[in-house]
Protein backbone atom coordinates (compact mmCIF):
# COMPACT_ATOMS: atom_id res chain seq x y z
CA UNK A 1 0.00 0.00 0.00
CA UNK A 2 1.38 3.52 -0.72
CA UNK A 3 2.26 5.85 1.90
CA UNK A 4 -0.82 8.10 1.17
CA UNK A 5 -3.29 5.09 1.02
CA UNK A 6 -2.10 3.84 4.18
CA UNK A 7 -2.43 7.18 5.62
CA UNK A 8 -6.10 7.94 4.54
CA UNK A 9 -6.90 4.72 6.40
CA UNK A 10 -5.25 5.65 9.26
CA UNK A 11 -7.02 8.66 9.27
CA UNK A 12 -10.19 7.37 8.10
CA UNK A 13 -10.01 4.71 11.02
CA UNK A 14 -9.28 6.69 13.55
CA UNK A 15 -11.93 9.41 12.66
CA UNK A 16 -14.43 6.55 13.21
CA UNK A 17 -13.18 4.85 16.07
CA UNK A 18 -13.44 8.36 17.68
CA UNK A 19 -17.39 8.53 16.96
CA UNK A 20 -17.75 4.63 17.72
CA UNK A 21 -16.23 5.07 21.12
CA UNK A 22 -18.20 8.26 21.90
CA UNK A 23 -21.79 6.28 21.56
CA UNK A 24 -20.85 2.94 22.49
CA UNK A 25 -20.33 2.18 26.43
CA UNK A 26 -16.90 1.28 27.64
CA UNK A 27 -17.34 -2.13 27.90
CA UNK A 28 -18.89 -2.84 24.49
CA UNK A 29 -16.10 -0.76 23.01
CA UNK A 30 -13.56 -2.81 24.24
CA UNK A 31 -14.87 -6.17 23.22
CA UNK A 32 -15.95 -5.45 19.88
CA UNK A 33 -14.01 -2.30 18.56
CA UNK A 34 -10.47 -2.21 19.77
CA UNK A 35 -9.55 -5.46 18.86
CA UNK A 36 -10.85 -4.54 14.65
CA UNK A 37 -8.12 -3.52 12.24
CA UNK A 38 -8.19 -1.86 9.05
CA UNK A 39 -6.91 -3.50 6.33
CA UNK A 40 -7.28 -1.42 2.92
CA UNK A 41 -9.67 1.34 2.02
CA UNK A 42 -10.03 1.16 -1.99
CA UNK A 43 -12.89 1.47 -4.07
CA UNK A 44 -15.42 3.29 -1.58
CA UNK A 45 -14.85 0.09 0.32
CA UNK A 46 -13.41 -0.52 3.77
CA UNK A 47 -11.51 -3.51 4.67
CA UNK A 48 -11.74 -4.57 8.10
CA UNK A 49 -9.75 -7.12 9.88
CA UNK A 50 -11.70 -9.01 12.73
CA UNK A 51 -10.72 -12.05 15.09
CA UNK A 52 -13.07 -14.15 14.90
CA UNK A 53 -16.26 -15.58 12.71
CA UNK A 54 -18.13 -14.95 15.96
CA UNK A 55 -16.59 -11.66 16.53
CA UNK A 56 -17.98 -10.88 12.65
CA UNK A 57 -21.14 -11.90 13.68
CA UNK A 58 -21.70 -9.91 16.20
CA UNK A 59 -20.48 -6.79 14.35
CA UNK A 60 -22.35 -7.35 11.36
CA UNK A 61 -25.55 -7.85 13.33
CA UNK A 62 -25.35 -5.22 15.35
CA UNK A 63 -22.75 -2.43 14.43
CA UNK A 64 -22.53 -2.80 11.25
CA UNK A 65 -25.09 -0.18 9.85
CA UNK A 66 -24.24 2.68 12.44
CA UNK A 67 -20.66 1.98 10.84
CA UNK A 68 -21.55 2.64 7.65
CA UNK A 69 -23.64 5.47 8.87
CA UNK A 70 -20.77 6.82 10.22
CA UNK A 71 -18.76 6.31 7.16
CA UNK A 72 -21.35 8.46 5.11
CA UNK A 73 -20.90 11.40 7.54
CA UNK A 74 -17.39 11.51 7.40
CA UNK A 75 -16.91 11.20 4.10
CA UNK A 76 -19.58 12.20 2.52
CA UNK A 77 -19.98 9.14 0.18
CA UNK A 78 -21.47 5.69 0.58
CA UNK A 79 -18.73 3.41 1.89
CA UNK A 80 -19.00 -0.63 1.56
CA UNK A 81 -17.80 -2.09 4.65
CA UNK A 82 -16.16 -5.60 4.10
CA UNK A 83 -14.56 -7.95 6.95
CA UNK A 84 -11.96 -10.80 6.77
CA UNK A 85 -11.63 -13.06 9.51
CA UNK A 86 -8.33 -14.43 11.26
CA UNK A 87 -7.51 -17.76 10.06
CA UNK A 88 -8.11 -20.39 13.14
CA UNK A 89 -4.41 -21.08 13.75
CA UNK A 90 -4.21 -18.05 15.88
CA UNK A 91 -1.34 -16.49 13.48
CA UNK A 92 -3.95 -13.45 13.83
CA UNK A 93 -1.65 -10.48 15.33
CA UNK A 94 -5.05 -8.87 16.84
CA UNK A 95 -5.52 -12.00 19.04
CA UNK A 96 -4.49 -11.02 22.88
CA UNK A 97 -3.11 -14.40 23.45
CA UNK A 98 -1.65 -17.34 21.79
CA UNK A 99 -4.07 -19.78 20.68
CA UNK A 100 -3.01 -23.00 20.15
CA UNK A 101 -4.37 -24.99 16.97
CA UNK A 102 -7.69 -26.88 17.36
CA UNK A 103 -7.38 -29.76 18.07
CA UNK A 104 -9.61 -32.63 16.67
CA UNK A 105 -12.36 -33.74 18.53
CA UNK A 106 -11.69 -34.80 22.13
CA UNK A 107 -12.32 -38.46 22.09
CA UNK A 108 -13.83 -39.16 25.92
CA UNK A 109 -12.58 -42.51 27.22
CA UNK A 110 -16.09 -42.73 28.47
CA UNK A 111 -18.61 -40.14 29.00
CA UNK A 112 -18.62 -38.99 32.36
CA UNK A 113 -21.11 -39.19 34.68
CA UNK A 114 -23.28 -36.54 36.09
CA UNK A 115 -22.13 -37.30 39.71
CA UNK A 116 -18.68 -36.18 37.87
CA UNK A 117 -19.88 -33.45 36.23
CA UNK A 118 -22.43 -32.16 38.18
CA UNK A 119 -24.36 -31.10 35.26
CA UNK A 120 -27.92 -30.62 35.32
CA UNK A 121 -29.45 -32.74 31.65
CA UNK A 122 -32.24 -30.31 32.01
CA UNK A 123 -30.55 -26.93 31.23
CA UNK A 124 -30.28 -27.23 27.74
CA UNK A 125 -29.60 -24.12 24.71
CA UNK A 126 -32.46 -26.03 23.39
CA UNK A 127 -34.70 -24.66 26.14
CA UNK A 128 -33.21 -21.58 26.61
CA UNK A 129 -35.33 -18.84 25.07
CA UNK A 130 -33.44 -15.77 23.82
CA UNK A 131 -34.60 -12.00 24.18
CA UNK A 132 -33.16 -8.96 24.92
CA UNK A 133 -31.77 -9.31 27.90
CA UNK A 134 -29.69 -12.77 27.08
CA UNK A 135 -29.30 -12.71 23.68
CA UNK A 136 -25.33 -11.65 23.86
CA UNK A 137 -24.78 -13.63 27.06
CA UNK A 138 -26.81 -17.12 24.85
CA UNK A 139 -24.46 -16.24 21.49
CA UNK A 140 -21.32 -16.11 24.02
CA UNK A 141 -21.98 -18.50 26.13
CA UNK A 142 -22.62 -20.27 22.62
CA UNK A 143 -19.56 -19.50 21.04
CA UNK A 144 -17.79 -20.75 24.38
CA UNK A 145 -19.13 -24.33 24.09
CA UNK A 146 -18.47 -24.85 20.53
CA UNK A 147 -14.87 -24.35 20.98
CA UNK A 148 -14.14 -24.20 25.33
CA UNK A 149 -10.54 -22.49 25.54
CA UNK A 150 -9.97 -21.38 22.42
CA UNK A 151 -11.81 -18.27 22.43
CA UNK A 152 -10.25 -14.97 23.91
CA UNK A 153 -12.71 -14.44 26.14
CA UNK A 154 -11.21 -16.88 29.26
CA UNK A 155 -12.83 -16.28 31.66
CA UNK A 156 -16.41 -15.69 30.75
CA UNK A 157 -18.10 -14.46 33.39
CA UNK A 158 -21.99 -13.99 33.35
CA UNK A 159 -23.83 -11.28 35.91
CA UNK A 160 -27.21 -10.46 36.38
CA UNK A 161 -29.93 -10.62 38.96
CA UNK A 162 -31.58 -13.44 40.80
CA UNK A 163 -33.59 -16.18 38.38
CA UNK A 164 -32.18 -14.73 35.32
CA UNK A 165 -30.65 -17.87 33.61
CA UNK A 166 -27.30 -17.75 34.82
CA UNK A 167 -26.85 -21.26 36.26
CA UNK A 168 -29.11 -22.21 33.13
CA UNK A 169 -26.39 -20.96 30.67
CA UNK A 170 -23.27 -22.80 32.70
CA UNK A 171 -25.22 -25.60 32.55
CA UNK A 172 -26.05 -25.62 29.06
CA UNK A 173 -22.09 -24.88 28.06
CA UNK A 174 -21.24 -28.14 29.59
CA UNK A 175 -23.58 -30.07 28.42
CA UNK A 176 -22.76 -28.77 24.71
CA UNK A 177 -19.30 -29.39 25.08
CA UNK A 178 -19.99 -32.78 26.28
CA UNK A 179 -22.41 -34.14 23.96
CA UNK A 180 -20.23 -32.39 20.97
CA UNK A 181 -17.04 -34.17 22.08
CA UNK A 182 -15.38 -30.65 22.30
CA UNK A 183 -13.97 -31.39 25.70
CA UNK A 184 -13.65 -34.87 27.62
CA UNK A 185 -14.10 -33.44 31.37
CA UNK A 186 -16.43 -30.84 32.35
CA UNK A 187 -17.17 -29.92 36.16
CA UNK A 188 -19.65 -27.75 37.63
CA UNK A 189 -19.71 -26.60 40.84
CA UNK A 190 -21.40 -23.43 42.65
CA UNK A 191 -18.26 -21.79 44.90
CA UNK A 192 -20.57 -22.32 47.93
CA UNK A 193 -19.85 -25.94 47.34
CA UNK A 194 -16.84 -25.25 45.94
CA UNK A 195 -15.85 -23.56 49.84
CA UNK A 196 -17.30 -26.59 51.57
CA UNK A 197 -15.65 -29.41 50.07
CA UNK A 198 -12.12 -26.91 50.38
CA UNK A 199 -12.66 -27.03 53.83
CA UNK A 200 -13.56 -30.63 54.25
CA UNK A 201 -10.15 -31.88 52.55
CA UNK A 202 -8.01 -29.33 54.51
CA UNK A 203 -10.08 -30.87 57.86
CA UNK A 204 -9.20 -34.63 56.26
CA UNK A 205 -5.75 -33.40 55.12
CA UNK A 206 -7.09 -33.98 51.32
CA UNK A 207 -6.26 -30.72 49.97
CA UNK A 208 -4.17 -32.37 47.59
CA UNK A 209 -6.81 -34.47 46.36
CA UNK A 210 -9.12 -31.41 46.35
CA UNK A 211 -6.63 -29.17 44.38
CA UNK A 212 -5.94 -32.10 41.77
CA UNK A 213 -9.70 -33.12 41.11
CA UNK A 214 -10.65 -28.93 40.19
CA UNK A 215 -7.23 -28.83 38.25
CA UNK A 216 -7.81 -31.73 36.35
CA UNK A 217 -10.67 -30.50 33.84
CA UNK A 218 -10.99 -29.48 30.42
CA UNK A 219 -13.61 -26.64 31.62
CA UNK A 220 -14.55 -25.68 34.85
CA UNK A 221 -17.83 -23.44 35.34
CA UNK A 222 -18.03 -21.54 38.86
CA UNK A 223 -21.52 -20.45 39.68
CA UNK A 224 -22.42 -17.72 41.95
CA UNK A 225 -18.89 -16.21 42.55
CA UNK A 226 -20.02 -13.36 45.16
CA UNK A 227 -20.50 -16.22 47.89
CA UNK A 228 -16.36 -16.02 47.76
CA UNK A 229 -16.86 -12.77 49.60
CA UNK A 230 -14.53 -13.34 52.92
CA UNK A 231 -13.21 -16.73 52.41
CA UNK A 232 -9.64 -16.34 52.30
CA UNK A 233 -7.89 -19.25 52.15
CA UNK A 234 -10.41 -20.72 50.03
CA UNK A 235 -10.45 -17.86 47.53
CA UNK A 236 -6.28 -17.94 47.60
CA UNK A 237 -6.59 -22.18 46.77
CA UNK A 238 -9.22 -20.61 44.00
CA UNK A 239 -6.78 -18.06 42.53
CA UNK A 240 -4.03 -21.14 41.97
CA UNK A 241 -6.59 -23.74 40.66
CA UNK A 242 -7.58 -20.80 38.46
CA UNK A 243 -4.38 -20.02 37.05
CA UNK A 244 -2.98 -23.30 36.64
CA UNK A 245 -6.25 -23.77 34.17
CA UNK A 246 -6.09 -20.88 32.46
CA UNK A 247 -2.41 -21.50 31.56
CA UNK A 248 -3.14 -24.95 30.01
CA UNK A 249 -5.60 -23.02 27.88
CA UNK A 250 -8.22 -24.60 29.84
CA UNK A 251 -11.99 -23.00 29.89
CA UNK A 252 -13.10 -21.50 32.92
CA UNK A 253 -16.47 -19.28 32.97
CA UNK A 254 -17.79 -18.00 36.17
CA UNK A 255 -21.25 -16.37 37.39
CA UNK A 256 -21.79 -13.55 39.76
CA UNK A 257 -24.99 -11.72 40.98
CA UNK A 258 -23.61 -8.50 40.40
CA UNK A 259 -20.75 -6.34 38.32
CA UNK A 260 -17.24 -7.56 39.01
CA UNK A 261 -17.02 -4.05 40.40
CA UNK A 262 -19.35 -4.32 43.36
CA UNK A 263 -17.79 -7.77 44.46
CA UNK A 264 -16.75 -7.22 48.05
CA UNK A 265 -14.47 -9.00 50.35
CA UNK A 266 -12.75 -10.70 47.08
CA UNK A 267 -8.80 -10.24 47.01
CA UNK A 268 -7.60 -7.71 43.97
CA UNK A 269 -5.65 -10.20 42.20
CA UNK A 270 -8.85 -12.56 41.83
CA UNK A 271 -10.75 -9.63 40.64
CA UNK A 272 -8.34 -9.15 38.17
CA UNK A 273 -8.11 -12.47 36.95
CA UNK A 274 -12.21 -12.24 36.65
CA UNK A 275 -11.99 -9.09 34.36
CA UNK A 276 -9.58 -10.49 32.35
CA UNK A 277 -11.82 -12.13 29.88
CA UNK A 278 -14.96 -11.12 28.69
CA UNK A 279 -18.21 -9.72 30.76
CA UNK A 280 -21.45 -9.98 29.69
CA UNK A 281 -24.55 -9.31 31.73
CA UNK A 282 -28.25 -10.71 31.26
CA UNK A 283 -31.12 -8.47 32.44
CA UNK A 284 -34.40 -9.09 32.63
CA UNK A 285 -36.37 -10.63 30.08
CA UNK A 286 -39.18 -8.46 27.94
CA UNK A 287 -42.50 -8.49 27.81
CA UNK A 288 -42.50 -10.95 25.08
CA UNK A 289 -39.67 -12.99 26.28
CA UNK A 290 -41.67 -14.00 29.18
CA UNK A 291 -44.52 -15.14 27.24
CA UNK A 292 -42.12 -17.06 25.12
CA UNK A 293 -40.66 -18.77 28.08
CA UNK A 294 -44.03 -19.93 30.39
CA UNK A 295 -45.61 -21.16 26.54
CA UNK A 296 -42.30 -23.26 26.19
CA UNK A 297 -42.31 -24.57 29.94
CA UNK A 298 -46.23 -25.21 29.55
CA UNK A 299 -45.34 -27.29 26.01
CA UNK A 300 -42.18 -29.27 28.33
CA UNK A 301 -45.07 -29.90 31.29
CA UNK A 302 -47.21 -31.28 28.43
CA UNK A 303 -50.12 -28.67 29.86
CA UNK A 304 -51.79 -25.94 26.93
CA UNK A 305 -51.76 -22.74 28.46
CA UNK A 306 -54.45 -19.97 27.33
CA UNK A 307 -52.21 -16.50 25.65
CA UNK A 308 -54.53 -14.82 27.80
CA UNK A 309 -53.18 -16.60 31.50
CA UNK A 310 -49.35 -16.51 30.11
CA UNK A 311 -49.83 -12.96 29.66
CA UNK A 312 -51.26 -12.01 32.95
CA UNK A 313 -48.55 -14.24 34.38
CA UNK A 314 -45.58 -12.02 32.04
CA UNK A 315 -47.68 -8.81 33.21
CA UNK A 316 -47.15 -9.39 37.15
CA UNK A 317 -44.25 -11.56 37.29
CA UNK A 318 -41.46 -9.06 35.34
CA UNK A 319 -37.55 -9.52 36.64
CA UNK A 320 -37.41 -13.11 38.20
CA UNK A 321 -38.06 -16.15 35.61
CA UNK A 322 -37.76 -18.71 38.54
CA UNK A 323 -40.97 -17.10 40.03
CA UNK A 324 -42.66 -16.49 36.75
CA UNK A 325 -41.63 -20.82 36.05
CA UNK A 326 -42.90 -21.35 40.04
CA UNK A 327 -46.00 -19.36 39.58
CA UNK A 328 -47.00 -21.40 36.16
CA UNK A 329 -46.28 -25.35 38.18
CA UNK A 330 -48.52 -24.36 40.87
CA UNK A 331 -51.32 -23.14 38.41
CA UNK A 332 -50.36 -26.51 36.59
CA UNK A 333 -50.67 -28.82 39.22
CA UNK A 334 -53.65 -27.26 40.69
CA UNK A 335 -55.68 -27.39 37.84
CA UNK A 336 -54.26 -30.86 37.23
CA UNK A 337 -55.55 -31.49 40.90
CA UNK A 338 -59.11 -30.18 40.62
CA UNK A 339 -59.86 -31.78 36.71
CA UNK A 340 -60.07 -28.05 35.84
CA UNK A 341 -58.55 -25.72 32.94
CA UNK A 342 -55.86 -23.56 34.25
CA UNK A 343 -57.84 -20.23 34.36
CA UNK A 344 -57.30 -16.40 34.78
CA UNK A 345 -59.05 -17.10 37.87
CA UNK A 346 -57.45 -19.82 38.91
CA UNK A 347 -54.10 -18.13 37.59
CA UNK A 348 -54.90 -14.70 39.72
CA UNK A 349 -55.80 -17.08 43.58
CA UNK A 350 -52.20 -18.92 42.79
CA UNK A 351 -49.96 -15.21 42.16
CA UNK A 352 -51.93 -14.13 45.34
CA UNK A 353 -51.39 -16.83 47.44
CA UNK A 354 -47.94 -17.75 46.49
CA UNK A 355 -46.11 -14.30 45.59
CA UNK A 356 -48.49 -13.05 48.24
CA UNK A 357 -49.65 -10.17 45.84
CA UNK A 358 -52.66 -8.88 45.68
CA UNK A 359 -53.63 -8.65 42.16
CA UNK A 360 -54.96 -5.32 42.32
CA UNK A 361 -55.28 -3.05 38.67
CA UNK A 362 -53.73 -0.37 38.72
CA UNK A 363 -56.62 2.45 37.55
CA UNK A 364 -56.51 3.87 34.45
CA UNK A 365 -55.90 7.22 36.01
CA UNK A 366 -52.75 6.09 37.85
CA UNK A 367 -51.48 5.13 34.72
CA UNK A 368 -51.87 8.62 33.39
CA UNK A 369 -50.34 10.06 35.87
CA UNK A 370 -47.05 8.14 35.57
CA UNK A 371 -46.84 8.20 32.11
CA UNK A 372 -47.57 12.04 32.17
CA UNK A 373 -45.06 12.97 35.35
CA UNK A 374 -42.11 10.70 33.43
CA UNK A 375 -42.80 12.91 30.06
CA UNK A 376 -43.03 16.17 31.87
CA UNK A 377 -46.65 16.34 30.80
CA UNK A 378 -49.72 17.42 32.57
CA UNK A 379 -52.85 14.86 32.68
CA UNK A 380 -55.15 17.17 31.23
CA UNK A 381 -52.69 17.32 28.16
CA UNK A 382 -52.71 13.70 27.85
CA UNK A 383 -56.34 13.42 27.80
CA UNK A 384 -56.28 16.44 25.25
CA UNK A 385 -56.80 17.51 22.06
CA UNK A 386 -53.76 18.11 20.37
CA UNK A 387 -51.52 16.04 18.27
CA UNK A 388 -48.29 17.37 18.51
CA UNK A 389 -45.91 14.31 18.36
CA UNK A 390 -44.34 14.73 21.65
CA UNK A 391 -47.57 14.65 23.03
CA UNK A 392 -48.95 12.29 21.07
CA UNK A 393 -46.88 9.47 21.17
CA UNK A 394 -47.16 9.36 25.32
CA UNK A 395 -50.82 9.20 24.87
CA UNK A 396 -50.35 5.73 22.77
CA UNK A 397 -48.57 4.56 25.12
CA UNK A 398 -50.63 5.34 28.56
CA UNK A 399 -53.13 3.75 26.07
CA UNK A 400 -51.12 0.94 25.34
CA UNK A 401 -50.69 0.52 29.07
CA UNK A 402 -54.09 0.76 29.85
CA UNK A 403 -55.15 -1.93 27.83
CA UNK A 404 -52.54 -4.22 28.92
CA UNK A 405 -52.84 -3.26 32.50
CA UNK A 406 -56.30 -3.44 33.34
CA UNK A 407 -59.38 -5.04 32.39
CA UNK A 408 -61.23 -2.07 30.88
CA UNK A 409 -62.77 -2.19 28.07
CA UNK A 410 -61.42 -0.45 24.83
CA UNK A 411 -64.28 2.00 24.65
CA UNK A 412 -63.99 2.57 28.40
CA UNK A 413 -60.09 3.53 28.25
CA UNK A 414 -61.35 5.57 24.77
CA UNK A 415 -63.83 7.69 26.79
CA UNK A 416 -61.09 8.12 29.86
CA UNK A 417 -58.82 9.69 27.28
CA UNK A 418 -60.91 12.78 26.52
CA UNK A 419 -64.12 10.66 24.67
CA UNK A 420 -62.13 8.96 22.84
CA UNK A 421 -63.49 6.38 19.92
CA UNK A 422 -62.24 2.27 21.08
CA UNK A 423 -60.92 2.11 17.63
CA UNK A 424 -58.23 5.06 18.66
CA UNK A 425 -57.54 2.81 21.61
CA UNK A 426 -56.83 -0.51 19.13
CA UNK A 427 -55.09 2.04 17.15
CA UNK A 428 -52.64 3.41 19.36
CA UNK A 429 -51.87 -0.40 21.24
CA UNK A 430 -50.82 -1.20 17.71
CA UNK A 431 -48.55 1.42 16.77
CA UNK A 432 -47.05 0.88 20.24
CA UNK A 433 -46.38 -2.35 19.62
CA UNK A 434 -45.02 -1.76 16.20
CA UNK A 435 -42.30 0.75 17.70
CA UNK A 436 -41.65 -1.71 19.87
CA UNK A 437 -40.38 -4.03 17.42
CA UNK A 438 -38.43 -1.01 15.60
CA UNK A 439 -37.35 1.52 17.99
CA UNK A 440 -35.45 0.65 21.10
CA UNK A 441 -36.61 3.99 23.25
CA UNK A 442 -39.73 3.00 22.65
CA UNK A 443 -39.16 -0.57 23.38
CA UNK A 444 -36.90 0.33 27.19
CA UNK A 445 -39.24 3.37 27.71
CA UNK A 446 -42.53 1.32 27.62
CA UNK A 447 -41.23 -1.45 29.42
CA UNK A 448 -40.30 0.71 32.72
CA UNK A 449 -43.49 2.45 32.12
CA UNK A 450 -45.05 -0.97 32.82
CA UNK A 451 -43.36 -1.72 35.59
CA UNK A 452 -43.92 1.62 37.35
CA UNK A 453 -47.90 1.53 36.22
CA UNK A 454 -48.28 -1.74 38.20
CA UNK A 455 -47.18 -0.22 41.64
CA UNK A 456 -49.92 1.33 43.52
P1 LIG B 1 -30.04 -17.72 38.02
O1 LIG B 1 -28.96 -18.73 38.10
O2 LIG B 1 -29.69 -16.52 37.19
O3 LIG B 1 -30.57 -17.31 39.36
P2 LIG B 1 -31.50 -19.88 36.78
O4 LIG B 1 -30.57 -20.24 35.68
O5 LIG B 1 -31.54 -20.78 37.94
O6 LIG B 1 -31.27 -18.37 37.24
O7 LIG B 1 -32.96 -19.73 36.15
C1 LIG B 1 -34.16 -19.84 36.91
C2 LIG B 1 -35.16 -20.69 36.15
O8 LIG B 1 -35.59 -19.97 34.99
C3 LIG B 1 -34.58 -22.00 35.65
O9 LIG B 1 -35.56 -23.00 35.76
C4 LIG B 1 -34.26 -21.74 34.20
O10 LIG B 1 -34.39 -22.91 33.43
C5 LIG B 1 -35.32 -20.73 33.83
N1 LIG B 1 -34.86 -19.80 32.80
C6 LIG B 1 -34.12 -18.69 32.98
N2 LIG B 1 -33.90 -18.05 31.84
C7 LIG B 1 -34.53 -18.76 30.89
C8 LIG B 1 -34.68 -18.62 29.47
N3 LIG B 1 -34.14 -17.57 28.82
N4 LIG B 1 -35.39 -19.55 28.81
C9 LIG B 1 -35.95 -20.58 29.47
N5 LIG B 1 -35.85 -20.77 30.79
C10 LIG B 1 -35.15 -19.89 31.50
MG1 LIG C 1 -28.09 -19.58 39.78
Amino acid sequence: MSESKSSVLEGLWSELLAKIAAMLPEQSFQTWIRPIRPERFDDNTLTLHVPSQFHYEWIDSHYSLQIRQLLGQITGQEIRVRFTVAPKNGACPTRRAPVSLPKARVPAVRAPTPEETQLNPRYVFDNFVEGDGNSFARAACLAIGEAPGKTPWNPLLIYGGSGLGKTHLLHAIGNFALTQKKVARVKYVTSEKYTQEFIHSVKNNRSTDFSNLYRSTDLLLVDDIHFFAAKNRTQSEFFHTFNSLHQAGKQIVLSSDRPVHELDDIDARLISRFQSGLITQISPPDFETRVAILERRADEEGASLSVEVAQFFATHIMSNIRELEGALITLLARAAFHHTEPSIELASEVLREKMGRTVTKPPVEHIQEVVAQHFGLSVDALRGKTRKREIALPRMMAMALATDLTNNSLKRIGQLFGGRDHSTVIHARDTIRELQEKDAFVRETYEALLKRSSRP
